[in-house]
């Protein structure tokens, strides 16, 4: 065992005590249960019942987003915000490289081609300052539009994503969209109670998304949200997410093909009991970044990842950056980690370097490759902190 890997499973067992510890795991200590028998005693589990409208109009409160459309995932709600937001087929839409696969596959669900750009240090998010400079070469206005020199198509979106809950820099994104021209979707599925400024994460641009999968700080088991300041966009959403069905008490009319994303009630009954520990959970992992803060302070060569300035952090997972001189040390505390009990994992696989995305076009991402690298998440469950034991 190297002994920054043996310093580094120390410091994780002072804060999580003896393990095993997963990575993240949901707690149900509220209403959870009661919602769920109430649906399942009125018999409405999927559409029907009251819960789908209650968790839309409770997160609209809590985003402060004045449309919610709840959706089946993350993904999900990322599809059908590219699909409103316009993005079409052979358009290209820039999307960071460090991110979930999701970002980029819910791009290829719309015919269109994810084109990678680079992240930095201090926010994880798309570097807007690499990104302008960039684009300055590598894109010219034609009309309306930004388009590739290379490639000759529209670039027409930007999916900038809040990694691990930090808000990326979005007053410079904004404003280099509003620059070039580009639509801004967020993606907000590891952000929910994470706020730039004093907005929350996915409702700066023209929409965002959230995700309620079992990982992430609320869950519906399986479900997603698209945000909007937009009443069209979010009726235009709705309408596509349910199968396009035009408004009949008993006919079968679609006028165009949608798709079936409807959040079931089952799920949305969950959703809403989560809701309501929203700030007491975000409570929690805010008190477990201090205790792994104390905890990481003396070693030397890692540095516990804090909320980028002028952020408010939900810090969904916790994340360790190492020096770059130590980046041959992550698989050792890895596996050291592992062996121990605690799950850790290391940041994604860039997305460039999937085998699908391998002829996607992309900025050189040095920076994205060496975080992927560098980056390693601890276990963040909220009940590490609720357990006490520390
Ligand atoms: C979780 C996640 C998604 C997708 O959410 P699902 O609900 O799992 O479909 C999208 N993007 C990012 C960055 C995520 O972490």
């Amino acid at each position: 065992m190297s002994s920054l890997a043996r310093q580094v499973v120390a410091a994780i067992k002072s804060v999580v005590g003896p393990g095993p510890a997963v990575l993240h795991e949901p707690l149900f200590r509220g209403n959870e249960w009661n919602y769920v028998k109430e649906c399942i005693d009125s018999t409405f589990v999927a559409s029907g019942g009251r819960f789908v409208t209650q968790f839309e109009n409770d997160l609209s409160c809590f985003t402060g987003s004045p449309y919610v459309v709840a959706v089946s995932s993350g993904t999900a709600a990322l599809h059908i915000a590219l699909c409103v937001a316009g993005v079409l087929k052979n358009e290209e839409v820039l999307v960071p490289d460090l991110s979930f696969v999701a970002t980029a596959n819910a791009v290829s669900y719309c015919g269109a081609i994810p084109h990678f750009v680079d992240c930095e240090e201090n926010t994880l998010g798309v570097s807007p300052a690499r990104l302008r400079r960039y684009l300055e070469k590598a894109a010219e206005k034609r009309g309306d539009y930004s388009v590739n020199r290379e490639t000759g198509r529209v670039i027409k979106a930007l999916i900038p994503m809040h990694t691990f809950g930090h808000p990326a820099a979005m007053d410079e994104l904004l404003q280099l969209a509003r620059d070039c021209n580009l639509i801004i979707v967020e993606d907000a599925a590891e952000s929910l109670g994470s706020f730039y400024g004093k907005r929350h994460t996915g409702t700066l641009g023209l929409a965002g998304v959230l995700s309620f999968n079992g990982n992430k700080t609320i869950t519906t088991g399986g479900g997603g949200a698209i945000l909007t300041g937009d009443k069209k966009f979010a009726s235009m959403a709705r309408h596509l997410s349910q199968t396009a069905k035009v408004p009949h008490p008993w006919n079968y009319q679609h006028d165009q093909i949608g798709f079936n994303y409807r959040l079931p009630n089952l799920n949305a009954a969950l959703g809403c009991a989560q809701l309501e520990q929203l700030p007491s959970l975000i409570d929690l992992k805010r008190k477990l970044f201090q205790h792994y803060k104390s905890a990481f302070e003396e070693i030397q060569s890692v540095k516990l990842f804090s909320e980028p300035l002028g952020a408010r952090s939900n810090y969904w997972l916790q994340t360790l950056m190492l020096e770059e001189d130590k980046i041959a040390e992550q698989e050792d505390i890895l596996q050291d980690a592992s062996r121990a009990g605690y799950m850790l994992r290391p940041a994604w696989q860039c997305l460039s370097d999937l085998e699908p995305y391998r002829d996607s076009p992309r900025m050189a991402n040095m920076i994205s490759k060496r975080l992927a690298s560098r980056l390693i998440n601890i276990p963040s469950s909220p009940q590490i902190v609720r357990n006490g034991s520390t």
